[in-house]
């Protein structure tokens, strides 16, 4: 018997509308692995690569970096033996050049992508819903001042860790100029995968629980 193609899940939408979020818990749900170009090149930055040097102003600003660099970057990973249980891409593609090459990268193994899911958000409120968001330390749990505090204040529900940290980009006037890439580069997207009748929409403003089950009817209709 043939075995079926691992899922391929891309989460679209604005910074703030709660893709990494959301790709934790399909990792949980469905074991699909999350992954962040976002992560990918922070990682980069902080190992100090030759793709993290080049990305590190890029990002500071809150514009987008290069293609080559980030289609080098996610094709790393993509080579890695536990991608074959299949992915969730969050904040991967953001161009039209980034999809097309992610096409190509698939039919290359003859797989496609799965679903696109729209993650649909009112941006006026995504200033306030970054600018309160940290992550554990540790084991990157997210948080939010307003949203979603800890049980105990200072200390990670999950893991117990008592670090926290807020990303370098995560303030007004970078959060500013990464919606206005969103609007330019990647919302077009929306509408290169309806094209390819694998877009879904759902709307991303409500409860956490209520977007994780809209996304796991979708991801349970369509993955192995
Ligand atoms: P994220 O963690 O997805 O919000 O990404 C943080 C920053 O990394 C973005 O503002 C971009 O500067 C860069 N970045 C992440 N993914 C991509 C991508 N697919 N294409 C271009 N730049 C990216």
């Amino acid at each position: 018997m043939t075995q079926p193609a691992p899922a391929v899940i891309i989460l679209l939408g604005p910074p703030g509308a709660g893709k990494g979020t959301q790709a934790r818990m399909l990792e949980e749900d469905f074991g699909l692995i999350q992954l962040s170009t976002g992560d990918l090149l922070r990682a980069a930055v902080a190992r100090g690569t030759p793709a993290g040097l080049a990305a590190k102003a890029v990002m500071e600003a809150g514009a987008l970096v290069s293609d080559d660099i980030v289609l080098a970057i996610l094709k790393d990973r993509m080579a890695e033996p536990d991608v074959a249980r299949g992915v969730t891409l969050d904040g991967f593609p953001r161009t039209r050049g980034q999809a097309e090459a992610l096409d190509a990268l698939l039919a290359a193994s003859g797989q496609r992508v799965t679903a696109a899911v729209s993650l649909e958000v009112d941006d006026a409120a995504m200033v306030d819903r970054i600018a309160g968001r940290h992550t554990c330390a540790t084991c990157g749990e997210g948080y939010h001042d307003s949203f979603k505090q800890p049980a105990v204040a200072g200390v990670c529900d999950k893991c117990g860790g008592t670090a926290f940290k807020r990303r370098a980009d995560d303030k007004a006037e970078t959060v500013a100029a990464r919606l206005a890439a969103y609007h330019a580069e990647t919302a077009p997207l929306i509408a290169y995968y309806a094209a390819k009748g694998v877009l879904d929409r759902v709307d991303a403003m409500g409860p956490i629980p209520d977007i994780r089950a809209a996304l796991a009817r979708i991801v349970g209709g369509v993955a192995a």
